[in-house]
């Protein structure tokens, strides 16, 4: 495909800037869906008139420091750098879909151009290749499945192997020192303070690169590594906790047990001996366990976070609303927090529904004296509504990322959310 060097060259000077800045980069493939159609029904002419016309049409909608460019027969390339969340990036591209698509006249014909846009956000050293193949890849994905803009996502990672195979690739990750936690800070809000963080597992893979989190905890599941793993996330979570307790004392950690565990009373040992060992404050320590986990085994399930909470470790329900956990069994458990699962807060401003989601499960945490954390809060304006709700505590890329260890001990030094600790 034709693309002007320049326009090449300016994309990654972008991508500099945007390195040291806040904010994201996004970069926005635009296709004309029906122009072969529209060349040789109107002719070639026409065809050019309507790219120039969807040119300024776009041109019209863009900010003062957005750049477009045409980069083929049927397409544009849009950079908006500084953007101040992913969602900002879809948000245009819904937007340039609604204006762009409106029918235009040209020679006395109607025209109905049909757009369909591919997004991605530039991450860590990527340069202009990378970013625009990423685009390309889910401007395909859109198109296959008749969408009219898609995110790419790198979790449709189509160079990955087979389960089996990467499987195998865990246990010499495992041997090899190829994991590593990232901290994402979790505030309280009624306080205005901040409460902690949640440990995330990532794999820096030498094969892979950076293999998508979910995808290797679906298959760490089934695997006998998921007992080290876990020893290992939770003692290096410990370890980590104290250290960030010297710059915050009131610091409690997270971490994300699998169902799995709960089938077999071993990890209460392994949460009991690791405290010990780090001499950590058992209620420094959450652990998030998802409603599903307790579905396999009910009454094991039970027992075992009974045990754990006298033991004196807080007990949070992870990605609350997409189980199916029964209220009385709800009403039992020893837990202390439930998580609202991102999927409700991220849409709640969107759709009424979500809210009213949002609204009910607060409220439900409520009378079982439950607190209440909404994760994936990526907007001021959701943080205000969920504080308007009642919400206590929450978590989103809005308030901070996940991010390693040096990362956050940077950002606890400088947040105003640990400022504020009296
Ligand atoms: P989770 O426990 O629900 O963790 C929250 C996930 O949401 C994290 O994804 C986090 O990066 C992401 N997130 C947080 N804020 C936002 C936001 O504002 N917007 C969006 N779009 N996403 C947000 P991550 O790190 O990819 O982890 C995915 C899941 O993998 C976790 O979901 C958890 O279930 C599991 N997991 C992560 N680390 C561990 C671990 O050490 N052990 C186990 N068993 N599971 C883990
Ligand atoms: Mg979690
Ligand atoms: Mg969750």
């Amino acid at each position: 495909m034709y693309m002007r060097k320049e326009f090449l060259q300016q994309i990654d000077q972008l991508l500099e800037q945007s390195r040291n800045e806040k904010g994201v980069l996004a970069y926005l493939v635009i296709k004309l869906k029906r122009m072969k159609d529209i060349n040789t029904a109107y002719g070639l002419q026409t065809g050019d008139d309507l790219l120039q016309r969807m040119e300024e049409r776009l041109s019209s909608i863009m900010r003062p420091d957005d750049v477009l460019a045409r980069t083929g027969d049927s397409e544009f390339g849009l950079v908006l750098p500084s953007l101040n969340n992913v969602s900002h990036a879809l948000l245009a591209a819904n937007k340039i879909v609604h204006e762009g698509e409106k029918p235009l006249e040209l020679e006395s014909q109607i025209i109905d151009p049909g757009l369909v846009v591919g997004v991605s956000i530039a991450t860590e050293h990527m340069k202009h290749e990378g970013l625009i193949q990423n685009s390309t890849i889910a401007l395909m994905e859109a198109e296959k499945n008749n969408e009219r803009y898609r995110l790419y996502e790198p979790e449709i990672d189509r160079t990955l192997p087979p389960k089996l195979v990467l499987e195998n690739e865990m246990h010499y990750a495992y041997d090899h020192d190829e994991y590593s936690l990232c901290f994402q800070p979790k505030i309280d809000i009624t306080k205005q303070r901040l409460d902690g963080a949640e440990a995330l597992i990532r794999w820096h893979s030498s094969k892979y690169g950076l293999v998508n989190t979910q995808y290797f905890i679906d298959i760490l599941e089934q695997s006998p590594l998921l007992m080290p793993v876990t020893k290992w996330v939770l003692n290096m979570s410990l370890r980590k906790c104290l250290e960030f307790q010297e710059i915050y004392s009131d610091f409690k950690i997270a971490v994300n047990l699998s169902a799995a565990l709960l089938t077999n009373d071993d990890i209460v040992d392994v949460v009991t001996s690791a405290v010990k060992i780090w001499n950590v404050e058992p209620s420094s320590l959450v652990l998030e366990v998802t409603e599903g986990a307790m579905m396999k085994n009910p009454a094991l399930s039970m027992d075992i976070l009974k045990k754990l909470d006298t033991f004196g470790v807080g007990i949070s329900i992870d990605d609350f609303g997409t189980g199916y956990s029964s209220l009385s069994y709800l009403k039992n458990l020893p837990a202390r927090e439930i998580k609202i699962d991102r999927s409700f807060v991220m849409n709640m401003l969107d759709d009424p529904r979500d809210k009213s989601i949002v609204k009910a499960a607060i409220d439900l945490a409520h009378n079982l004296d439950l607190h209440v954390v909404a994760e994936g809060i990526e907007q001021q304006g959701m943080q205000d509504s969920l504080t308007d709700m009642g919400c206590d505590f929450g978590q989103g890329y809005h308030i901070a990322k996940p991010m390693p260890d040096d990362a956050l001990k940077l950002w606890l030094s400088e947040s105003p959310w640990v400022k504020s600790e009296t």
